[in-house]
């Protein structure tokens, strides 16, 4: 079984922010879920660094394009590195090899007569590097820019992309998962109703120069979506290499703004060039700043080393997938995140960790007591944990991480009110309760190694803090996920470990 992740390849005109390290710590989070479910996994991301906007970017910044580019993609590779994001690939769009897989495509598309040359008059938004037909227009106006496009008419070369509209049409009809969450996969479909044009895929040299020549044609560079699109396959090495053989299809993870192009060209170009379609497009919404849509211009933008600065990693990622329903937009503001951080992590889940572990220092010294027999609300954390990880394994890779983790934080709530309810320190003074304390206390401490153990993909950092505090470290994740999550795990008489508290408060002053 082989997994390949991806995330968008992120254009170079602009730093990264919170959106881009949304999309990226998620397909991190996947990534590191199927490495832990024990399948091959490749996660690849990087940055699109052709087109007229990053041209434009560099002459702004004063510099020539190619050095321009090179500082962009390195801040994006910082902050991922930053963000402890776990990718096998970072590529870009300018490294020859790329280059080389795209001219080769473009050169046997041509050959097989779905590239024609010709000439075509029509609106065109600079902004969006695209042409529109006057029924995409809002009030005359470019969707995006808010901005009249320009009447342009020139000779260029197209792809046929008309011709695999039914094809398209029935494939998204019958695979009801390939595009989700099901909104995008009916908004395409309502698109499709309308003859799908075929795609202008060339820009003149003349107008503009910064993109991979056509191997046919030296007049022209290649459209950029062309081009970006590929790296998807070029990533893997195809056609040679047999990373291509063990990785395609992929899933794709893309915020909703480029929807069209995942669901329109590049299934069609897959169609095109006799390869099978990607295996699923995840589509995710926006983050709603409480000033409006997060933009430079706002002057909102939110950039994802200062919020982990600020806040801690994990706790951000925690919160990224926590707090937004994947596919529907969230709201973003750092009252929710502190409120996530305080609530969540340092009440519920840090309180558990801290009294657990307090609790079998005070009384057992620090030892893995063994259970006697269970009584029943033993059994009930039991089946409660056995329970929550079933959904936990099932939600997961199907997105739905915000369900998932609201299951886990139920079942430390459970374990928080079985403390309450079994109240161990009033066994302790017992004598004739020693059993007893030994039962409650190891259901607490194994409760704990299966939360470290689902936590890893969220919280990496963390979930290995947990399981060095339980006395294992990464030996909890040596066998698949599967495996490690079996009621009995903890071994009675091994040794824990004290550490100091996971997750700090934010004090209301700092905010
Ligand atoms: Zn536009």
């Amino acid at each position: 079984m082989s997994y390949y992740i991806t995330t968008p390849i992120y254009y170079v005109n602009a730093e990264p922010h919170i959106g881009h390290a949304y999309t990226t710590v998620v397909a991190d989070a996947l990534a590191r879920f199927h490495r832990l479910l024990g399948e091959e996994t490749r996660f690849q991301t990087g940055t699109d660094e052709h087109g007229e906007k990053v041209l434009e970017a560099a002459a702004a910044a004063g510099l020539p394009v190619k050095e321009f580019v090179d500082r962009i993609s390195a801040r994006f590779r910082q902050s991922w590195d930053d963000l402890d994001i776990s990718y096998d690939n970072y590529i870009r769009t300018t490294d020859p090899a790329h280059v080389r897989v795209v001219q080769e495509i473009l050169t046997r598309v041509h050959e097989s007569g779905d590239i024609y040359f010709g000439e075509y008059g029509g609106l065109y938004c600079f902004g969006c590097e695209c042409f529109y037909l006057e029924r995409d227009l809002v009030d005359g106006l470019c969707p995006d820019h808010r901005v009249a496009p320009t009447y342009l008419k020139e000779e260029n070369y197209f792809f046929r992309m008309s011709k695999y509209q039914d094809w398209l049409i029935d494939q998204i009809r019958t695979h009801p998962d390939w595009i989700r969450p099901e909104r995008y996969r009916n908004e395409m479909l309502a698109f499709l109703k309308e003859p799908l044009e075929d795609l202008c895929i060339s820009r003149p040299k003349s107008r503009m120069a910064w993109g991979i020549p056509l191997p046919f044609d030296d007049r022209y560079v290649t459209y950029v979506w062309f081009d970006a699109l590929i790296n998807y396959l070029s990533g893997l090495g195809y056609p040679g290499d047999k990373a291509y053989e063990k990785f395609w299809p992929a899933q794709h993870l893309i915020a909703k703004d480029i929807l069209k192009p995942h669901a329109i060209y590049w299934p069609t170009m897959l169609r095109s060039m006799g390869l099978s379609p990607y295996r699923r497009l995840n589509v995710h919404g926006y983050w709603q700043m409480a000033t409006g849509k997060m933009s430079k211009s706002l002057g909102n933008v939110v950039e994802p080393q200062v919020l982990v600065a600020r806040f801690g990693l994990d706790q951000v990622r925690y919160f990224f997938l926590r707090e937004m329903v994947f596919g529907l937009d969230a709201h973003f503001s750092e009252a929710a995140l502190t409120n996530r951080i305080n609530a969540d992590l340092a009440n519920d889940l840090g309180n558990l960790l801290a009294r657990s572990l307090g609790m079998a220092f005070k009384y057992r010294q620090g030892v893995v007591p063994s259970p006697g027999d269970p009584a029943p609300p033993d059994a009930e954390v039991v089946s409660a944990v056995q329970a929550m990880a079933a959904n936990f394994l099932r939600l997961f890779p199907g997105l739905e991480f915000a369900r998932a983790l609201a299951g886990l934080w139920e079942f430390i709530g459970h374990l928080n009110r079985y403390i309450v309810a079994a109240a161990p320190w009033e066994l302790a003074k017992q004598p004739e309760a020693a059993g007893r304390l030994d039962t409650v206390l190891y259901h607490l401490l194994e409760g704990l190694r299966w939360i470290a153990a689902l936590l890893r993909p969220v919280m990496p950092r963390s979930a290995l803090k947990m399981s060095e505090q339980l006395g294992l470290g990464l030996a909890l994740w040596d066998h698949p996920l599967p495996q490690v999550l079996r009621w009995g795990g903890l071994t009675p008489g091994s040794r824990l470990a004290k550490g100091p508290a996971l997750f700090p408060r934010i004090e209301a002053a700092d905010q």
